[in-house]
């Protein structure tokens, strides 16, 4: 065992953490988070924390339950590891398969595995160029994604996101990939109502496939809730159009689920909050609730049979399919099915947390927006409420209230110039009361330093 001052000296000394700037470690510590259970981490001083945002939006079911760990052990001690490359498959594998194509939306009956979102979205940039070559159109190849869309960090992924600070650095734009406007009715919406901006929004996209020419767009890709992005959730026109011009102009549609998917939204999948119908499903995080790395893609009939006609799919990865990591994602699901957890978050604590969010914060002089759906929200922070004016980057508004709200004993992350939470599905009533109060007092401090 080591002393805390130890973990962090070393860490600070060996690791760079992702998406952070080592910087920042001059200052202050890394957190060193030893222990979780339920609802809560433990940090290496044995203070407990309230955790707002279920890791890295993927602990959907909570810490420490035992059916997932005993799934993983029971796999581990049969059958630690076989891939499924060739002619092999595997139990768990096979069962995981099925169990993804019924909890899905239907058709969506295909299924291909990877380990991580980033590795999803690569497979589908890989097998719907392929979808159309196939089929005798090599040229459409081209992916359209959205301003401050986030689909991983892998060049591809990077590519896909719309995050122009990641494209960049290390020159991580590839050609092929074009971005259109996100559905920001905040801060891009003006004097419009949310429908009509809605309507606007998607038809960016249109506009965009016309400039390149049909014939060279191969799918377009959206959150159906973009999470990275500061939680932005599009007016309920958008989505309906986005799919209206996919059909029209033939462009596969991919909705990427890796946050929204097991039950976030109120819904199995964040697609039929808003009734739109993919072609193709990217799906990580919640699939095992973080407690191993799985990710899959899941895909319908007409993707299928073209990748059948087209022989070999020279894809994969030495861990798609893992058995420990689909024991584990089968328990998950069994889990959130026993449990009704989809339906407490779209009749009790989701409708719960976002009155609860607004009672507390949604008047606040530095809060502009209260957003979201279900167990997701994004508390977008203002310098000016009337004319919604943002602060400066540089003030680190944000990272500020973040790090008040850790004082006080919640999680929550900064995305820009928003606060955004997405506690486990198991959450209860009493423990969004505490965040919203945390938050709200975090704010209060927040508005002293910075003089409001
Ligand atoms: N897609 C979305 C919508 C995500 O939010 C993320 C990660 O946050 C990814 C893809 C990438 O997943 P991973 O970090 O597992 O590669």
């Amino acid at each position: 065992e080591r002393t805390t001052d130890e973990w962090q000296r070393i860490d600070v000394e060996h690791h760079l953490h992702p998406f952070t700037d080592p910087r920042y470690f001059d200052k202050k510590a890394p957190l060193i988070v030893t222990r979780a259970d339920g609802m809560h981490v433990w940090d290496s001083s044995g203070r407990q924390i309230l955790d707002g945002m279920a890791g890295l939006w993927c602990v959907n079911v909570g810490y420490g339950r035992k059916e997932l760990i005993e799934a993983a052990n029971r796999q581990m001690s049969t059958l630690a590891y076989y891939n499924v490359f060739f002619q092999s498959a595997t139990p768990p594998q096979i069962e995981l398969s099925r169990l993804l194509a019924e909890v899905t939306p239907e058709g969506l009956d295909h299924i291909f595995f990877a380990n991580s979102g980033s590795e999803a979205n690569d497979t589908i940039i890989r097998m719907v160029r392929h979808f159309w070559e196939v089929q005798g159109q090599p040229d459409k190849h081209v992916f359209i994604g959205r301003k401050l869309g986030y689909h991983g960090s892998t060049v591809a992924a990077t590519s896909l996101g719309g995050m122009q600070n990641m494209h960049a650095m290390g020159r991580s734009l590839l050609p092929g990939f074009e971005h259109i406007m996100h559905p920001h009715w905040y801060l891009e919406g003006g004097d419009m109502d949310p429908d009509e901006f809605g309507l606007k929004a998607a038809r960016a996209l249109e506009d965009k496939i016309l400039e390149l020419g049909a014939d060279n767009v191969a799918a377009f890709i959206g959150e159906p809730i973009q999470g990275a992005g500061g939680v932005i959730d599009a007016p309920r026109t958008y989505w309906p159009e986005i799919e209206r011009i996919c059909r029209k102009y033939d462009v596969l549609l991919v909705v990427d689920e890796v946050i929204c998917g097991f039950g976030r939204t109120g819904e199995w999948f964040g697609c039929q909050t808003y009734g739109v119908m993919p072609d193709l499903m990217p799906m990580a995080k919640g699939l095992s609730s973080g407690y191993l790395p799985i990710a899959a893609v899941a895909y319908n009939e007409r993707v299928h049979k073209v990748l059948k006609d087209g022989g070999l799919f020279s894809h994969g990865y030495t861990y798609s399919g893992h058995p420990v990591a689909c024991a584990v994602a089968i328990a998950n699901i069994d889990l959130i099915r026993r449990d009704k957890l989809v339906e407490r978050v779209r009749d009790d604590v989701g409708p719960y947390f976002h009155d609860r969010l607004k009672a507390a914060v949604g008047d606040h002089p530095l809060v502009g927006e209260v957003r979201g759906k279900g167990l997701l929200a994004g508390v977008q922070l203002v310098k000016d409420r009337d004319s919604r004016t943002l602060f400066d980057t540089a003030d680190n508004v944000a990272m500020r209230v973040r790090d008040l709200c850790l004082e006080r004993g919640l999680i929550m992350r900064a995305v820009g110039q928003s606060m955004v939470a997405s506690p486990a599905l198991i959450v209860k009533r009493a423990q969004i009361d505490e965040m919203a109060d945390i938050l709200a007092d975090s704010l209060n401090a927040a508005a002293r330093e910075f003089g409001m």
